[in-house]
């Protein structure tokens, strides 16, 4: 095990896509790791195991991170478990992609409240409560710079996102603690695949002039630079990781 053996990381909808690939890959860093979700408990608990078995510590921890009550019932947790929270990973998302003028309220506000309102409580959290030293990374989303047609609003809440980011690593100053975002392109989850047919995953995937989709461990490799020793000079950035797509 490294170094970071006693580091505690907070992974919100780790799950399953992308945040369960960043818990794995920070367990194998040497983190303990508190794996969130919101529905999911046996998938949650299956990773947990999984983490265990390859000689890594985690703890399975629900909560809507839409609601701050359970957010802070949720670092609450990981104090209990862990003694505190070391990085925070802001992953938990949702998409449903439609064009502006078929969006429903619904959709809009659901967006908001787990995209927007789940980072925004996370992070006041976290303000409140991380020690000098820690590390805080955002999923946004390379949508902010490709503006397609139908990702109005999901963008919009990743754009509030990279705002937030660079917002709140200037008002940590003199605490020692980095807030970054990642920006992923098209990555090969539940997220992006579900409703799209095989050819248009294949027109997005070559989108990029690597030509394929991203890997949610290509994503974990980028939050894992962040959060471990290399990635401490990096503050208030937003990092695309997206193959060169934008
Ligand atoms: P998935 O849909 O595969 O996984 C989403 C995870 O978030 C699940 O574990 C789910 O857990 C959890 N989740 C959903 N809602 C909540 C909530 N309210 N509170 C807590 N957890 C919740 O998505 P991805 O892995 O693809 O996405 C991860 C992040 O990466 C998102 O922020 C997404 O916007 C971003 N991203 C993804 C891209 C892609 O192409 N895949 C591209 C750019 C950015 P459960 O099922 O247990 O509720």
């Amino acid at each position: 095990m490294s170094t970071q053996q006693q580091k505690v990381a907070l992974v919100t909808g780790a799950s399953r896509g992308i945040g369960a690939a960043i818990a794995q890959r920070l367990a194998r860093d040497g983190f303990r790791v508190v794996v969130n979700y919101a529905g999911d408990a046996a998938a949650a608990e299956a990773l947990v195991r999984g983490i265990e078995q390859a000689g890594g510590q985690a703890v399975a921890a629900q909560a809507d991170v839409g609601d701050a009550a359970a957010v802070r019932r949720l670092f609450d947790a990981a104090e209990a478990a862990f003694g505190g929270v070391d990085v925070l990973v802001n992953n938990a998302g949702i998409m449903n992609l439609a064009p502006i003028a078929e969006t429903d309220d619904a959709s809009f506000d659901r967006h908001i409240a787990v995209n927007l309102r789940g980072t925004f409580n996370t992070l006041r959290e976290a303000a409140r409560r991380m020690q000098e030293g820690g590390r805080i990374i955002n999923l946004s989303s390379s949508t902010v710079g490709l503006l397609m047609p139908s990702y109005g609003v999901y963008a919009a809440t990743k754009a509030a996102v990279e705002a937030m980011t660079g917002v709140l690593a200037k008002e940590l100053r003199g605490r020692g603690i980095t807030v970054n975002a990642v920006a992923p392109g098209p990555t090969a989850t539940r997220l992006f695949l579900q409703g799209k047919s095989p050819e248009r995953v294949d027109q997005l995937a070559k989108l990029a002039p690597l030509e394929r989709l991203g890997q949610p461990e290509d994503i974990a490799a980028v939050v894992a630079f962040l959060a471990g020793p290399d990635g401490g000079w990096i503050n208030g950035q937003t990092l695309r990781a997206n193959g060169g797509i934008v």
